[in-house]
């Protein structure tokens, strides 16, 4: 029997780790399937996914820039998805509809607190970026009652707007980076994409509260830049994204194929293959 076929779509999408990390997972669980990366631009995503489908695809993770409209494009959507506007895994049904979820917020959440043994409630949280990511790890986060929740980005007008979606859950506050100076924080997520181009966002300092820690979602052979300021900051653990990748694929695998994969063994590998000095 010929494999199922999965992709992720994206841009940038060549130094992806997703292909690989499902191939383990499909070797682990005895799944007969292939998951390729295809570098898809924006205006080009309303066909590259309806050829994938119409060619027999099963399922579909959408990154970087994609994930709002991957929200689009699914005609039906969790309760997660629907709630954060932003989809990175698109499943062909049996009716032939696409289902989208999000699986982002679980894989983040997941890797904070039970790989690194982060406790989120009553904490003071901060997250850099109002993009498809962030979209996606608001929900979550809420759910785990952090006593505040900030969202800054470069643009003020979508960190406001984002704030304001999420206002019906918990309160939720929208800024841009230069009110960021005189609060602090115990756990800052960087949600921004300036990682994938070697930037920073321009932090004040004292932003990060004694014993606070740092998480950048994006992650890298080195140590991205945040992680590094992280680190300058005395953040009790400043860690990058890898292990929030594996648990969010998992949780995508799940969906697709009803199995959960082990995640901690493919951790565990991925980290010992960076060649730089891993967070
Ligand atoms: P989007 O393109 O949807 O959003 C990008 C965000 O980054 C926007 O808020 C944008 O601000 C901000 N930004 C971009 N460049 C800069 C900069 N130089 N300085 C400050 N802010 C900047 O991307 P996503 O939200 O989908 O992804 C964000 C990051 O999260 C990526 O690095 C991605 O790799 C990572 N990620 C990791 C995952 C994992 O499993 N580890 C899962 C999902 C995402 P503005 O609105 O002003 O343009």
């Amino acid at each position: 029997m010929s494999a199922d076929r999965y992709a992720v779509l994206g841009h940038p999408i060549k130094h992806s780790k997703s292909p690989r990390i499902h191939q383990i997972f499909a070797e682990q669980t005895g799944q007969n399937l292939s998951y390729s990366a295809q570098e898809v631009m924006p205006e080009h995503f309303q066909d590259a996914v309806t050829k994938f489908f119409a060619q027999g695809g099963k399922g579909l993770n959408c990154t970087v820039p994609l994930k709002e409209l991957a929200w689009a494009f699914a005609a039906q959507k969790t309760p997660r998805a629907q709630l954060s506007k932003a989809v990175n895994t698109l499943k062909l049904e049996q009716d032939g509809s696409i289902l989208g979820d999000n699986t982002d917020g679980i894989g983040l959440v997941t890797d904070l607190t039970l790989n690194h043994d982060i406790t989120l409630a009553d904490k003071r949280v901060l997250i850099l970026g109002a993009g498809g990511a962030s979209r996606g790890i608001i929900g979550p986060l809420l759910e785990q009652k952090p006593a505040t929740l900030v969202i800054a980005n470069r643009t003020i007008d979508k960190a406001l707007g984002l704030a304001e979606e999420f206002q019906t859950i918990a309160p939720v506050a929208g800024c841009g980076f230069a009110e960021l100076t005189g609060q602090q924080f115990d756990l800052i997520l960087n949600a921004t994409s300036a990682s994938l181009s070697s930037e920073l966002p321009p932090l004040p300092p004292a932003l990060l509260a004694e014993n606070g820690v740092c998480y950048d979602l994006a992650y890298g052979n080195e140590p991205t830049p945040f992680v590094r300021w992280g680190r300058d900051q005395h953040a009790i653990k400043s860690l990058d994204g890898l292990g929030m990748l594996v648990e969010q694929a998992a949780e995508a695998f799940f969906i697709w194929r009803g199995v959960r994969p082990e995640t901690q063994a493919v951790i565990a590998l991925l980290n010992s293959e960076r060649t730089g000095t891993p967070p």
